[in-house]
């Protein structure tokens, strides 16, 4: 049995403390039960944080340190994370849901964001402009200062390891807002900013509602930069405030990303892009593979083969699914499984027919759903524009290479997209005219930390990951001298 803490607190200026607006109970969407309570943030707290953060960077003791030290400690914070995974993983999967091995992922992909940006520190590198002889110029980059940070459910250690370790990297301090669902398994970053020695202030994390603290910090007059990932309404709530305080915002937000399957591709690969793009992490995945736009001469060959493969999944409590392997775990809240649900449901009503899945797994109580795959769905309907955040496959036909980019292309989103083709000159076209962030050739969620991630349309603007990542983070300054 996994025992876990009974009461977490908010993490501010290098203290544990309770929150002004009391307490929130985090649920196991496996069963159903209450784990543990977090303390909940209000104005004040967040106010506590913004100020720690502040401080810090005015007393220049994170951002002035030599970009060598700072990503030492920042390559440290990761490597902490890697030495805790036993306790991490557990705490992870019992409150978001996934498979424990999904969690060891995580925790793995969380730690090698502070791996890759640790070594980036030192890169951030000005240069000098000649004026001629009576001149001297160079131009300079300096953290923001005080980076706030709204991070969803889903991949709650990701998506905080994306930001928060290129904003340290950077020489920011940060006030992270933690998923009301999934704040516990934030707390191991406090204990690495801690272990590595970082200043007290660099990493405030705080948990509390989206309209509360959340409002607060987007908001807060002294926040110098803000990153928000997450649903589009709630992005363009805080690009609202942040444009009232004239501070730069990086929004991650949703998408609807579609592989185009032509007649000669491996079917074999595809299969398994399609049990990853779309059933990791029970399809909670901004990048995930909600459509599949195939052509009609081998339509109904690849949807019994997915059918046959989302079958073979074995969908149950995430804390039994130690091992990587073929199955699936737990969405985050039996109310996230019943928008899918009655999406999948909607979407039959308009005509499209259901190759698998759709139901509850009769012998578990919790937030589950099975593996799903919709046929005959049509580029107008609900189920193709928007998005479920759940493992939900739409599949779409084309016949002409056109048809397919213009479906891909069809809706508010562009997050990522993917094309699957042995011709190299189609893979180049289709990858020119999609509009989406990232394209994948040949396999889907090909990249890594070191590729620029990001949306096109609703999807979002500014990017993650990779180099581009790094000038969210700093500010450009010139300096002009007239010499005597
Ligand atoms: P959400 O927008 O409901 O919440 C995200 C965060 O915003 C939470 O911490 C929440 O408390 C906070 N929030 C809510 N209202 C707020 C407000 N008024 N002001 C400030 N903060 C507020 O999203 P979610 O349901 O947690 O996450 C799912 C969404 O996130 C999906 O649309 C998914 O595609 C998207 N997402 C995108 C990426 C990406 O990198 N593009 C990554 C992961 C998730």
């Amino acid at each position: 049995m996994n025992e876990i803490k009974q009461y977490w607190q908010n993490y501010i200026d290098g203290e544990w403390v309770d929150g002004g607006a009391g307490r929130i109970d985090v649920i196991d969407p496996a069963t159903g039960k209450t784990l543990a309570q977090h303390a909940l943030a209000d104005a004040r707290d967040v106010d506590d944080a913004v100020q720690a953060a502040r401080h810090l960077h005015q007393s220049r003791d994170w951002s002035g340190l030599r970009p060598v030290d700072r990503g030492r400690k920042v390559r440290a914070m990761g490597q902490y994370l890697l030495h805790k995974i036993d306790e991490i993983a557990p705490v992870l999967t019992l409150e978001q849901g996934k498979p424990l091995w999904e969690s060891r992922v995580e925790i793995t992909g969380a730690a090698r964001y502070f791996e890759y940006y640790g070594n980036q520190a030192e890169t951030i590198e000005g240069r000098s402009i000649p004026l001629g002889d009576k001149y001297f110029d160079f131009t300079t980059y300096e953290p923001y200062g005080v980076s706030a940070q709204i991070i969803p459910w889903n991949y709650p250690l990701e998506m905080t390891a994306r930001s928060l370790s290129a904003a340290l990297a950077t020489g920011n301090a940060c006030v992270i807002k933690s998923p009301e669902l999934t704040p516990l398994s934030l707390a191991w970053f406090a204990l690495a900013a801690e272990a590595a020695g970082l200043p007290d202030g660099a990493v405030n994390i705080l948990c509390g509602y989206g309209r509360q603290a959340g409002a607060a910090l987007a908001g807060h007059t002294k926040v110098n930069q803000v990153v928000f990932t997450g649903s589009v309404p709630t992005g363009i709530a805080v690009a609202k405030a942040a444009a009232l305080n004239v501070v730069p915002c990086v929004l991650e937000l949703g998408g609807k990303s579609a592989a185009i399957v032509h007649e000669d591709a491996n079917l074999d690969s595809f299969v398994d892009d399609v049990r990853w793009g779309i059933y990791f992490n029970a399809g909670q995945t901004c990048s995930a593979m909600s459509r599949v736009i195939v052509h009609d001469s081998i339509h109904d060959e690849l949807v019994d083969r997915i059918a046959d493969m989302a079958e073979t999944l074995s969908v149950g409590p995430g804390i039994d699914r130690p091992k990587i392997g073929a199955n699936m775990g737990a969405m985050v809240s039996l109310q996230q499984r019943d928008r899918a649900e009655i999406m999948v449901t909607e979407a039959i009503g308009s005509g499209a027919n259901l190759a698998t899945g759709g139901r509850r797994p009769k012998r578990h109580v919790g937030a589950f759903l099975e593996p799903t795959v919709l046929t005959d769905v049509t580029p107008d309907m609900a189920i193709a524009r928007e998005e479920i955040f759940g493992p939900v496959l739409s599949v779409l036909r084309f016949q002409e290479d056109e048809d397919a980019i213009e479906i891909a292309n069809s809706t508010q989103y562009g997050l990522v997209g993917g094309v699957f083709t042995r011709d190299l000159d189609r893979a180049t076209r289709a990858a020119q005219q999609m509009r989406a962030g990232q394209v994948f050739v040949n396999e889907w969620f090909a990249g890594g930390v070191e590729t620029p991630f990001g949306g096109f349309g609703k999807s979002g603007y500014g990017r993650e990951k990779g180099r581009e990542a790094l000038w969210n983070y700093v500010q450009t300054k010139n300096v002009a001298i007239r010499l005597g």
